[in-house]
């Protein structure tokens, strides 16, 4: 093999340094997550800090990874948990089998269970991966507890299940742009989002100006338009 051979291997090297770098320093340089991002899942309390899970199973039976365990009791009377007759006594979830496909989100009837952004978790015992009630209960300001164990990063806890409240929650055209979620500690009232029929509200949505302002730092290489 002569050097001209060799100049002409080495072409494809000399053309990649001049190229926009695709890697990053993970994990000390995080790439921005997608506003609609399926990470570790909250349970979600109504402003007045009432627990929003009414034990009713329909997320443990529509998981196809069959990953959560719920167990639901009558409300005491004097000391109600959540607002209904029943409220989730037990709630477990298994990250060993969760496949983050958000059916429980969509399965739940009050919004109780949500996802955040956060993926970066890991444990040494098989065990630390089952979530309870106890990790998973958003905190008393309504933001997810941020567990030793988790690598929360800005943004992580902002528009949990973002994909799912993009159209109605019946998936119903006609219901785009109404109001659908009750109150939520933290967060308050969210706005309806635009749908995609083309029947926008009059009023944009807040979070689908937060939607926009997220995917805007995503770096060209991952997709986005930040350079
Ligand atoms: S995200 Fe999917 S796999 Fe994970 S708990 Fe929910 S339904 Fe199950
Ligand atoms: S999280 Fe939702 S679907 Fe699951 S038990 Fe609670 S109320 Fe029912």
């Amino acid at each position: 093999m002569g050097a001209l051979d060799a100049l002409k291997g080495f072409k494809v090297t000399f053309k990649q340094i001049f190229e926009p770098r695709v890697t990053s320093s993970y994990p000390d340089e995080k790439r921005p997550k997608p506003p609609r991002f399926h990470g570790r899942h909250v349970l979600n309390r109504y402003e007045d800090g009432m627990e929003k899970c009414i034990g009713c199973e329909l997320c443990a039976g529509v998981c196809p990874a069959d990953c959560i365990y719920v167990r639901g009791a009558d409300n005491p009377p004097d000391h109600p948990v959540s607002p209904g007759e029943r409220y989730g006594f037990v709630y477990e979830i298994n990250y060993l089998r969760c496949i983050h496909c958000d059916l429980c989100v969509e399965a739940c009837p009050t919004q109780a269970i949500t996802e955040s952004k956060l993926f970066e978790f890991s444990f040494t015992d098989r065990n630390d991966a089952i979530y309870t009630k106890a990790e998973l209960v958003v905190r008393d300001d309504g933001k997810p507890q941020q567990l030793p164990w988790e690598d929360w990063r800005e943004g992580d806890d902002l528009l949990t299940s973002g994909w799912m409240r993009a159209t109605s929650p019946a998936g119903v055209a006609d219901q785009e742009g109404r109001r659908h979620w009750s109150g939520e500690l933290g967060y308050g009232s969210r706005a309806p989002e635009r749908g995609q029929s083309g029947l926008d509200p009059a009023e944009a949505s807040p979070s689908l100006e937060l939607r926009k302002e997220e995917a805007a730092k995503i770096p060209v290489r991952f997709g986005g338009r930040a350079r």
